[in-house]
């Protein structure tokens, strides 16, 4: 009836490709692709019972959970538009969304509800609240327990079989709202389609075919291959470069509620985890750990991640430690997650790069007023287009205009692409530091501090000067059990780099560095030390 590209289409496919295969696994609750497809129809059902209809929005907000994707697709195969909130919001943060978006139903679970609850009043829109996990407790007007809709993941596969909504659903369809992650403002929600969902999962679905025939037959089991998603879903990264090409390959999910490295190893031991990551600080916590070696982890032969800066160091090390591919993506929020993919060899050859543009995707490397395309080589702003890459912001003219420029994307990273198309990202414009009129990009002074022993997470931040403007400070946390002095590290940098980009100052601290459910460094917290 609807044969166009759209994610019904896609979930119809996968219910009658891989049926009986498991789909998602989350602790002992294991869903195949025709029992998510059951819950999701049922659950399609009871929100067009609420009066959902094709472009209301949908709110979704909690943790990872086998709830996260069947609520995903019941909004978007009635044609709504999901909301996927950030689990990590405070209450405010979560009705900033809901109230931006104008969601009518919040799908989320019950301690988002019980962060949420106390604002109702501000979100005039909201009609219905269904509660995944609510573990029987009495809950606030207006929500009801999710179970009592589709019960519990465990049973999914009694439900009925229910077919998907009658609704006609075009390519460009809106069908997402992310909000980017705030890192450098207020968090702006992008608003993605069918269309950037589906092509981004086939260009990252590509990047994980790619491993496999790199790995060849050494891969125990090469058809279906079983993913350890530890980063939440509500970034793009997660819903659409692991969750969306795993049901276009008929592969699988485990799914992690919280990180935590041990629990990760027992995972991939139990599971035999073909392939994790999703950002640099999560490899860095699999090779840290003092108790890796009490695990076979040996099923593992990809360790990727993007979404931020990582030490060029890291890539060997994923290599030698796990005989594993490493793999980087470049990509925002308004790019529905990857432009750039670096695998194997070629990334293991030059650890710097994020890699070239993926097969869908332009890279082009403007200069700063946005007028004039730069040489090879030279450092402007990145613009990247492709069909992944949304075509504006939810309620946000404005930004729209300044962002979205003859169907390219302005990225506000700082890069240059060499003359093999391998892209370099130097820093995102606003980060990088003007010292006296000389430019000072983060990342080469960070990457120079993480090739110092006792340094395991670093990041240079501006700090104000009277008459230079700013000067580059450094924040830095060293390995258990190491040492290092500031006039040490000082040293260390001015015999490999320019005297202006020397830090001068260095602040230690005892945890690792703050960051956001992204795993970015929250930079703006950080110049607050100084
Ligand atoms: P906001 O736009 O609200 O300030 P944000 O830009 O951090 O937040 P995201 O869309 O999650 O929100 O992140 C996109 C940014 O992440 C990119 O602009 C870039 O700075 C950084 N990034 C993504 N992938 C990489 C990568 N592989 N290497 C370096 N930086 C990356
Ligand atoms: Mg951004």
């Amino acid at each position: 009836k609807n044969a166009l590209p759209n994610l019904a289409v896609l979930a119809g496919h996968a219910k009658v490709a891989f049926g009986d295969r498991e789909f998602v696994v989350y602790e002992d609750e294991r869903v195949t692709y025709d029992a998510w497809h059951r819950a999701v129809a049922s659950l399609a059902q009871a929100l067009k019972e609420c009066g959902i209809k094709k472009g209301d929005r949908v709110g979704l907000a909690m943790r990872n959970l086998p709830e996260w994707p069947v609520a995903f697709f019941a909004a978007a195969v009635t044609g709504a538009i999901v909301v996927p909130l950030n689990a990590w919001w405070t209450g405010e943060e979560l009705v900033f969304g809901m109230a931006d978006s104008g969601a009518a139903v919040l799908i989320c679970d019950a301690e988002r509800w019980d962060r949420i609850a106390p604002y109702k009043a501000e979100m005039p829109a909201l009609q219905h609240v269904m509660v995944a996990r609510s573990g029987g407790a009495a809950m606030a007007e207006p929500a009801t327990p999710l179970e009592n809709i589709i019960g519990e993941p465990k049973s999914y596969s009694n439900l009925p079989d229910l077919p998907l909504p009658d609704v006609a659903i075009a390519p460009d369809d809106a069908v997402t709202i992310f909000y980017t992650s705030g890192t450098t403002g207020k968090p702006k929600g992008a608003l993605g389609s069918h269309r950037n969902l589906l092509t981004n999962g086939l260009s990252s679905a590509y990047s994980g075919a790619a491993t496999v025939l790199r790995r060849g037959d050494s891969l125990p089991e090469p058809s279906i291959r079983a993913s350890l998603l530890v980063i939440p879903m509500f970034h793009v990264t997660a819903c659409s470069a692991s969750m969306i090409p795993t049901i276009q390959a008929g592969h699988k999910i485990i799914l992690l509620h919280k990180w935590d490295t041990v629990k990760a190893f027992e995972i991939i031991e139990r599971e035999k985890v073909n392939a994790t990551g999703g950002v640099p600080f999560i490899a860095w916590q699999l090779i840290e750990h003092p108790d890796r070696e009490k695990y076979d982890l040996s099923s593992i032969d990809a360790i990727s991640y993007g979404g931020a800066p990582s030490a060029p160091e890291l890539v060997s090390k994923i290599h030698e430690i796990f005989g594993a591919l490493p793999g980087n993506g470049w990509g925002m929020t308004e790019t529905m997650a990857t432009v750039t993919s670096h695998l194997a060899e070629d990334y293991l050859n030059r650890p710097e790069s994020c890699g070239p543009a993926v097969a869908v995707s332009d890279l082009k490397i403007m200069s700063e007023d946005g007028t004039t395309e730069l040489p090879i080589g030279e450092v402007g702003e990145l613009w990247a287009r492709g069909p992944q890459i949304v075509k504006g912001y939810w309620n946000r003219p404005d930004a729209t205009a300044e962002t979205f420029v003859d169907g390219w994307v302005r990225t506000g990273d700082l890069a240059r692409v060499d003359d093999e198309g391998f892209c370099f990202i130097v820093d995102r414009a606003k980060d990088m530091i003007i010292r006296g009129g000389e430019n000072i990009y983060s990342s080469e002074v960070e990457n120079i501090l993480y090739e110092h022993p006792a340094v395991t997470d670093a990041a240079l931040v501006g700090i104000p000067h009277q008459t230079l403007g700013e000067e580059p400070a450094a924040v830095v946390h060293l390995a258990p059990g190491m040492t290092a002095t500031e006039e040490e590290l000082r040293h260390y940098v001015s015999e490999r780099l320019a005297k202006f980009k020397v830090p001068v100052k260095i602040i230690f601290t005892q945890d690792t560095l703050p960051r956001n459910a992204n795993g970015k460094i929250l930079k703006r917290d950080l110049k607050a030390l100084f």
